[in-house]
């Protein structure tokens, strides 16, 4: 039995040799190649200018394992939610969020996750498997296709924010925004690419040793010790003091930018002294921005988000200490798309 091979793990000059191998024109290798990274094909067949028996030969000995739609939801706001299906059957959910002038994706990067952070629906179900470089990719380009036909114009962004700890799935993760970045694929410059970690200290550092290019975002949620183990479990091996290193290695080894992430938990880190704890985390972080999430309802989760007044009291006294803030209201709350609500939960009757 020969085991096929993902046609996607193939780069340019090894198509064309495999072609020219089988006695076939090395362009017929650019021309499948195209098929893989511009025109996204689903499968050999869509490979049209490609003849028959080439098409079928390439399917005896390759395989191409798409992602494919499966359901799409409408949020009131313009928020786009698809659900995708693998080509082992497992679901994963990516999101568009239009505004004026961006379309972003947020794009899952693990089927599940293994982190179980106690105020987000993806950590309730548990970690499948890592999504494969190809799927990651996949994600972005039919979004990319859906902002195209539903807004006119293609993604101008993209976060990692979807399900699962992408550093748990840093090879797959790189090699995605590789290919997102290519020139010979969807081109998109890195800058606009942000990364969000629950924090791995020792893949931060890595990302850092790697010299990547893309933006680095850290859901701190909470600025001591005591606080952050509550919530965040990871923070039991990944404390606050090697979290401030390893971003400190990062930025020294990349001058990406660094954005702190913090829910707002009703009375679980959202008093002034949780505000003055935060500053002081922030000044030794080499960030520009706290952005402040309001918290979404995951069913069977208790934690409420913070009231209006809490919210204001919480980030004036950020903004007079000198923190640039940023309050990120949520999108896409009814079809259940906002951050931390990705779980599969299929609203469609
Ligand atoms: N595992 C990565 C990627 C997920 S990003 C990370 O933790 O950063 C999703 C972001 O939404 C994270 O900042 C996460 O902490 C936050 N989040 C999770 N549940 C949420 C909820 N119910 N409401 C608002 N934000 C939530």
């Amino acid at each position: 039995m020969s085991v096929k091979k993902n046609i996607r793990e193939f780069t340019l000059p090894e198509l064309k040799e495999y072609f020219e191998a089988i006695g076939d024109k090395k362009f017929r290798a650019m021309q499948a190649y195209e098929w893989l990274w511009k025109k996204n094909a689903r499968s050999f067949d869509d490979m049209s200018n490609l003849s028959l028996e080439l098409r079928k030969k390439l399917a005896e000995e390759f395989e191409l394992k798409p992602l494919t739609v499966d359901v799409t939801q409408h949020s009131s706001d313009g928020t786009l939610k698809s659900r995708f299906r693998t080509f082992d059957g497992h679901l994963i959910e990516g999101v568009i969020i239009p505004t004026e002038k961006r379309s972003t994706a947020c794009v899952s990067s693990q089927i599940g996750c293994s982190l179980a952070c106690k105020f987000c629906a993806t950590g309730l179900m548990e970690r499948k498997r890592n999504l494969h470089f190809d799927e990651i990719y996949d994600q972005v380009a039919l979004l990319n296709e859906q902002s195209l036909k539903m807004h006119g114009t293609g993604l101008t962004n993209i976060v990692y924010m979807g399900m699962g700890e992408p550093l748990l799935n840093y090879k797959n993760v790189l090699k995605s925004i590789e290919r997102i970045t290519a020139s010979d694929s969807m081109a998109m410059s890195p800058k606009r690419i942000t990364v969000s970690t629950a924090g791995v200290a020792k893949m931060i550092r890595q990302l850092g040793d790697d010299k990547v290019r893309f933006n680095l975002a850290l859901s701190l949620h909470a600025a001591t010790d005591e606080k952050r183990n509550r919530i965040m479990a990871i923070n039991e091996t990944n404390n606050i003091a090697a979290l401030i290193d390893a971003l400190n290695y990062f930025y020294e080894q990349t001058k990406n930018d660094i954005t702190l992430e913090y829910v707002l938990l009703n009375g679980e880190n959202d008093s002034l002294e949780d505000a003055e704890d935060l500053v002081k985390v922030y000044r030794k972080i080499p960030t520009h921005l706290v952005n402040v999430i309001e918290y979404n309802s995951v069913a069977g989760i208790d934690f409420v988000k913070s009231g209006e007044d809490s919210t204001q009291i919480f980030t004036d006294y950020l903004a007079k200490h000198k923190v640039n803030v940023r309050v990120r209201r949520s999108r896409g709350k009814d079809i259940d798309a906002a951050c931390g609500q990705l779980a599969n939960k299929d609203k469609v009757a």
